[in-house]
């Protein structure tokens, strides 16, 4: 019978197993923080969180805080708490295009939250409106001046950011590095389609490790130099993401593309 992933000597999968710790840098791409109605969370505010990142051995967790996702608190807020644990936390600035003035205001605030602000986050189904609606071109605009990367919610079948609307905002802003967050869950011949299509994007994994074989196809239809780690923490945890990925029928190469090597070649390894 063929041995565990974790049985084979030498592998990231035996150290991990054997040390509970990461032996390479790990880049978490997707995060939140805060409390976020009936949810129970073990840990969603920054000091728990950032000891259960240490003792897993991510290198940096780049979040979106919930509240200001939903508009209750301002991006430079976040920056704050950010802030407090500068050696692992990195931020998206959040952007909701139902509050307009905020964005104007965000834009014009930018430069003082980077560089612990590496880019933006949407939230096009949960909001509501279409990526390509007019509401978010400034965002747009000014991460395709500043070439900066936009982590964006993406969902199957979904007409606010789904394969198609991706597809064509990708195409319109070829400046941008788009973060398809979940890669498309539930549509892998759309992210094939997106992939093939737009050279500018990338397919984060957050809520993926958990469905049996999908990293597996993943990296057999789009390639894991196209794939990054996220986690959505604390909405799953961190050894579970970690695990996933590790114990997948994929190649130790995959793997290291997948936890660090590919945004260390997008974003550098000083940031
Ligand atoms: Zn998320």
């Amino acid at each position: 019978m063929k041995k565990a992933v974790w049985e084979q000597p030498g592998s990231l999968a035996e150290a991990f197993w054997k040390n509970g710790i990461a032996d390479i840098p790990i880049y978490d791409m997707h995060g939140h923080m805060g409390s976020h109605n009936a949810i129970y969370f073990a840990r969603c505010e920054a000091p728990e969180m950032v000891a259960h990142l240490r003792r897993i051995g991510v290198r940096r967790l780049v979040f979106s805080h919930h509240y200001s996702l939903m508009g209750s608190f301002r991006n430079q807020r976040v920056h704050a708490i950010t802030a407090r644990f500068p050696d692992i936390l990195r931020m998206y600035v959040s952007i909701s295009p139902h509050q307009t003035d905020f964005i104007a205001e965000d834009l014009d605030q930018y430069d003082s939250m980077a560089p612990l602000a590496i880019g933006f986050k949407f939230l096009p189904d949960y909001h509501k409106v279409k990526v390509t609606d007019p509401r978010y071109e400034p965002v747009l605009n000014f991460a395709s001046e500043r070439r900066l990367p936009i982590l964006v919610h993406t969902w199957g079948g979904s007409q606010f950011d789904g394969p198609d609307v991706m597809q064509e905002v990708a195409t319109r802003y070829p400046q941008v590095t788009f973060f398809m967050a979940h890669s498309f869950s539930g549509d892998l011949p759309g992210a094939k389609r997106v992939a093939d299509a737009c050279p500018n994007v990338y397919f984060e994994l957050t809520s993926l490790p958990g469905q049996h074989t999908i990293i597996e196809r993943l990296c057999a239809d789009i390639g894991s130099h196209r794939l990054l780690f996220g986690t959505d923490m604390p909405w799953f945890d961190e050894y579970q993401h970690v695990g996933g990925i590790l114990s997948a029928d994929i190649s130790e190469d995959d793997k290291h593309n997948i936890l660090y090597r590919n945004i260390e070649k997008l974003l550098g390894k000083d940031w």
